[in-house]
């Protein structure tokens, strides 16, 4: 059965449900073929043959069959039993029609390490397989007993030269175990039987727990995996990448967003390792963004007057009405906030469902039109509304919990505004703006998305993932990553939690899905900055003195630094460099979203974290407070 060149496929272990369903699964996310998971057909209803007339009405190959344990290097009581073993599954695999199987390296106590031995095992297996149609690939599991090294498993395959005994790459069990990419080239394509990937968080753990808990998809872990397939494409392999998913968390996600995922990951992988090679991508470049032009508000009339009274407060100038619509701009320095009353409409739909709340952002970017053939390479959604085609002013991106990711040509920005907005002079002479830009949008997502949204920023607009963080929420942990674009012009974290407790679960809950919850202004004086909201009676939280007194331990700060930061409800931390980084916070709007006022000085590239329980418990305090109109 001829494999499609450069398809995607995927294991059935990487998806949740019976095999039925990870088959429609992964054929309704566009695979052209699956691995089956022994475990998955041992545990199914289905007979081998009804297995694969389901795939063929699906339109799937069977890619791979996998695994076969501990075959290789048995003690001579033992050897022929893996024999008769292998024989099996090759019979199985003739029903299933594929004529790939993987060979993962024994684990076996009992397995001999001698290398003459495994090779003359390999060589008759070789005999057998190929009197069949088939092909063996030799994996090289990390926890091995012998072999647990791509690059040994190669040195076996090598000296067995038999054209039905290839490797299979695996990009897990190779960069858990820090193996250099660059030993790869010494493999030629076509030796090459199959390919696995998996990502995985960086973590100092046991290889084989690692592995069968954490790995997620390519895009949305630590490892170098777009280098190891970069360096797979420079062989001349051109067979299926595949992935090899286990993860605690995908055994539970829906399938469906599992597999849509996982095939967003692969196209993501391999564009990427395309580009490190300068080899043409079907796929045009991530486009960087360039930072957030807007944020968008949706609220009733009436919630629209107590935001713009909040806003007031917080050092915005309402500067514009929309010339058609009941939507204000409000503006401090070069931060644009909307508000979006409208009646119907896509943030008046949003409302319904999440109250008030944050409906969307505008990122500008140089080529909105790469951006969006990009997103349709990866299959995120543009947002059409109906009954207007091409008509958009401003083209836009699902995003996070059904908001909106507007996309706006940096060239076009103040054009934008002009055609848009009629202007407003303020009523009082404009203050100096308290803060200049945005530093960072805040999302909070439910635990199961969480992964889901970093692929997304990191497939689309090529966004590093930076400083993970494990948050002590005062009702439960609260998982939050960050992303940013290579220059730090536009930043994200993405917070996550399963304590029904915390601040983001109850966000999530009252909102009825994830969205973005806080938004961080850059100031260059956060002293003047936090004066100033105290002098325009803006809410903000207090701080305990108990922090103060820390801070005090820590960093050493005179008293009366300490009395006026405490007065402000300023935070601090300090990076290993001695780069400080200062803020203060909003209270919540109707316990909802709020406002972050930040101060970076030098190179300090975190959010804060030490200082986010603090801010998290004196939130707490005040959820009982019952905000009414
Ligand atoms: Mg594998
Ligand atoms: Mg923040």
């Amino acid at each position: 059965m001829p494999i499609a060149r450069n398809s995607n496929a995927i294991a059935t272990v990487s998806l949740r449900g019976t095999l039925e369903e990870k088959l429609a699964a992964a054929a309704a996310a566009g695979f052209a073929g699956v691995e089956i998971f022994e475990n998955d057909l041992i545990g199914s209803a289905l007979t081998p043959r009804e297995v694969k007339s389901m795939m063929d009405d699906l339109g799937l190959a069977c890619m791979l069959y996998q695994p076969f344990r501990d075959f290789e290097g048995m003690p001579d009581h033992l050897r022929q039993r893996a024999f008769d073993r292998a024989e099996r599954k090759f019979d199985l695999m003739a029903e299933l029609n594929t004529d790939r199987i993987l060979f993962c390296s024994n684990c076996q106590p009992a397995a001999l390490g001698d290398r003459a031995r495994i090779v003359d095992d390999f060589r008759e297996l070789g005999d057998r397989a190929a009197q069949r149609g088939i092909i063996v690939g030799y994996e090289a599991l990390a926890w091995g007993r012998h072999i647990n090294d791509h690059r040994d498993a190669w040195a076996i395959v090598e000296a067995v030269d038999h054209p039905a005994i290839g490797i299979i790459l695996d990009s897990f069990h190779s960069l858990s175990r820090g193996i250099p990419s660059d030993s790869i080239r010494a493999i030629p394509g076509n030796k090459i039987a199959f390919v696995q990937l998996a990502d995985a968080p960086v973590l100092d753990m046991d290889l084989l727990y690692w592995s069968r808990h954490f790995r997620n998809l390519p895009g949305q872990g630590g490892l170098e995996v777009e280098a190891y397939v970069a360096e797979i494409l420079r062989t001349g392999y051109d067979g299926p990448l595949s992935l090899e998913i286990f993860n605690d968390r995908f055994r539970s996600n829906a399938a469906r967003m599992v597999a849509e995922d996982g095939h967003r990951s692969l196209d993501y992988v391999r564009d990427a390792a395309l580009r490190l090679l300068g080899r043409p991508s079907t796929m045009p470049p991530p486009q960087p963004a360039l930072g957030a032009e807007f944020v968008e508000f949706a609220a009733e009339a009436h919630d629209s007057a107590r935001l713009g009274s909040s806003f007031a407060t917080l050092g915005f100038d309402l500067c514009g009405e929309h010339r058609h619509k009941r939507v204000t701009r409000w503006r401090q320095g070069g931060i644009n906030l909307v508000v979006n009353a409208e009646n119907k409409g896509f943030a008046s739909a949003y409302r319904a469902a999440h109250g008030p709340s944050i409906c969307a952002i505008g990122i500008r970017v140089r080529d909105r039109n790469a951006v969006l053939a990009r997103a349709a390479a990866l299959g995120i959604k543009a947002y059409n509304p109906e009954g207007r085609p091409g008509r958009m002013a401003m083209p836009a991106l699902r995003g996070v919990g059904g908001s909106l990711v507007y996309l706006i040509d940096e060239n076009e920005v103040e054009g934008l505004w002009a055609r848009e907005f009629t202007p407003i002079e303020p009523s009082d002479p404009m203050p100096a703006p308290h803060a200049h830009g945005v530093d960072h949008l805040a999302a909070v997502v439910h635990n199961d998305e969480f992964l889901s949204w970093q692929l997304y920023w990191r497939s689309l607009f090529g966004l590093e993932a930076r400083a993970a963080q494990d948050v002590i929420d005062p009702s439960g942990l609260v998982h939050s990553q960050a992303l940013q674009s290579a220059d730090g012009a536009f930043r994200v974290t993405l917070n996550a939690t399963d304590a029904r407790e915390t601040l983001s679960a109850r966000f999530l809950e009252q909102g009825l899905g994830g969205g973005f919850q806080h938004v961080a202004l850059t100031t260059d004086d956060i002293f003047a900055t936090a004066q100033a909201l105290h002098d325009g009676g803006a809410a903000m939280l207090e701080i305990p003195g108990n922090y103060y007194d820390d801070l005090a331990a820590r960093f050493g700060f005179d008293d009366a630094m300490l009395a006026r930061m405490a007065s402000l409800g300023i935070l601090y931390d300090e990076d290993a460099n001695g780069d400080g980084f200062w803020q203060c916070y909003s209270r919540a709007f109707d316990k909802l979203f709020f406002f972050e006022f930040v101060q970076r000085d030098g190179g300090y590239a975190g959010y804060g974290a030490p200082n986010a329980g603090v801010r998290l418990t004196a939130q707490n305090r005040f959820r009982e407070v019952v905000v009414t109109d």
